[in-house]
């Protein structure tokens, strides 16, 4: 098991373009409006929080209180605080809707189903098996590999 694998979130709501992030670099990040009370306690996932009260209820312990309202600042701070590195990181693996993880799939039964210039200009198609959403490189928001490795410039 890879310590991307280990590293699990689970995210309040006024996270969501932090989790959303989390999801784009790969990390198995559950977010507010979905999870369920057993996923909030779930100890092998390190909660995000922006309330200092729940911070200091929990002790500290699988717990990160997040300090910036700006999310790159906070995903900086959850990379810093957990010693994450770019070989930790398995960018655009996720779907940023669903959480799950995202499979290839053959072009060829793809036509019709993403524009016309995409399917003839790329080669390579994931897709989401729960929402089947379709991926393909430059799909994800913010997608940019070069702004993935300023993250980890500090
Ligand atoms: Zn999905």
């Amino acid at each position: 098991m890879t310590r991307q694998q280990e590293i699990r979130f689970v995210a309040e709501s006024a996270l969501g373009k932090l989790a959303k992030w989390l999801r784009i670099l790969g990390f198995d990040t559950i977010y507010e409006p979905e999870f369920s009370d057993r996923s909030f306690r779930d100890p092998g996932r390190i909660r995000l929080t922006r309330t200092l009260k729940t911070y200091r209820q929990l002790g500290g312990k699988s717990i990160i209180f997040i300090t910036s309202d700006h999310y790159p600042e906070q995903i900086k701070q959850v990379i810093r605080e957990l010693g994450i590195t770019l070989q930790d990181v398995k960018p655009f693996s996720r779907c940023i809707r669903c959480n799950d993880p995202i499979h290839r799939v053959d072009k060829k039964s793809l036509p019709g189903k993403v524009p016309d210039y995409i399917w003839e200009t790329h080669d390579t198609f994931l897709t989401c098996r729960r929402c089947h959403r379709i991926y393909w490189p430059g799909s994800h928001i913010a997608h940019s590999n070069q702004r993935i490795k300023q993250l980890f410039d500090d």
